[in-house]
């Protein structure tokens, strides 16, 4: 599969959304409390395999800072800023019908 670049991304405050529209046209909107479960910093995700989510309650966005071409760091409302979210990584987390369904017919 080629690899997707998104093309903006925004903040929506008022949804408490982050809204992502990729080079393919696709739009995902990631709510600010997944996106912080699915933080991938070794901090978070610890030395397992699996992603995991692990729920912080009222998560706050106070950034997105772009890193190198390949991926977006977020910095939350507490100050955590080392999850490095690979473009690749963030459209695997796409939470819109579409993508989950393509995501369970590849398993
Ligand atoms: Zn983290
Ligand atoms: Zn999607």
């Amino acid at each position: 599969m080629a690899a997707q670049y998104p093309v903006e991304i925004n903040h929506v405050k008022a949804r408490r959304v982050v809204r992502i529209t990729w080079d393919d046209g696709h739009v995902g909107e990631y709510a600010l409390d997944y996106l912080r479960g699915f933080c991938p910093c070794a901090g978070c995700q610890g030395h397992g395999g699996d992603i995991k989510f692990v729920y912080v309650p009222d998560a706050e966005l106070a950034d997105i800072m772009p890193v190198g071409n390949y991926a977006i760091m977020f910095r939350w409302g507490d100050g955590h800023e080392t999850g490095i979210y690979t473009f690749q990584y963030l459209r695997s987390l796409c939470p819109c019908d579409e993508c989950k369904r393509q995501a369970s017919e590849h398993r």
